[in-house]
């Protein structure tokens, strides 16, 4: 496990819940809007690696949620393990993921206590549209349905990003409220480095998007609520 750091206390990570934040190195993806290149490399040179029990050391007594952010957890040697460890420790455990990794989240989707997992767009696009050129469509369904047919509360979430439409959301949407998802975000698109890009999608237009959405599907009596945050 590439551990680099531990955010003691976060408001933002788990919905409703104050959990520390492990953050790891490394990631299967290669997105070309990622919100920190610095951590998809799994290259550790000059880099430390904190361990179980320094993590252990550096979560507040009064935690009992932990959150496993990347980078991408799945793609780390041990995470399986990793998260049982925690869970023996008597932990909450929530991970966030990009969706490509459904052996590992099968195996620990029923000790998991939260998932929130990307959808970057149409699932066929990906390698067209720079996310990654190792992404498997099967893959990234095969997660959307071990998600969904568990129990674990989740949520799946897509940054709006140059190039997302209106009707690719409505799809994914759609696509999720047949699977019976908990919650489906849009997020605004944070540029990197601070780079404008050039078609760019306002927080009101993402409202707007979310809300008929929403007030379509919720009026059909579905589960899936979609909301925009950011
Ligand atoms: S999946 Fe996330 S961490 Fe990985 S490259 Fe894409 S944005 Fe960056």
């Amino acid at each position: 496990m590439n551990i680099i750091k531990v955010e003691p206390v976060s408001l933002v990570d788990w919905p409703g819940q104050i959990a520390s934040v492990i953050h790891v190195k490394g990631c299967n993806f290669n997105c070309n809007w990622c919100f920190n290149k610095d951590i998809v490399s799994f290259d550790m040179n000059g880099v430390i690696s904190i361990g179980f029990k320094g993590v252990m050391a550096l979560i507040p007594e009064k935690i009992d949620h932990i959150i496993i952010t990347g980078g991408e957890p799945f793609a780390q040697h041990g995470i399986v393990e990793f998260i049982h460890k925690l869970k023996d420790e008597g932990y909450k455990v929530g991970i966030h993921t990009n969706g490509s990794f459904p052996d590992e989240l099968a195996v620990t989707i029923y000790s998991l206590d939260y998932v929130a997992m990307d959808i970057k767009g149409y699932v066929n696009m990906y390698p067209e549209r720079g996310f990654s050129s190792v992404a498997s469509m099967l893959d990234v369904m095969d997660c959307l349905y071990v998600i969904t047919d568990s129990p674990t509360p989740h949520e799946f979430r897509t940054t709006m990003f140059p190039g997302v439409t209106k009707n690719e959301v409505y799809s994914i949407a759609n696509m999720l409220r047949h699977l019976n998802a908990d919650a489906y975000y849009l997020q605004p698109y944070i540029p990197v480095n601070g780079e404008k890009p050039k078609e760019y999608m306002s927080r009101d237009r993402i409202n707007k998007i979310a809300r008929k959405i929403s007030k379509e599907f919720n009026a059909k009596g579905f589960k899936t609520i979609v909301i925009a945050r950011g």
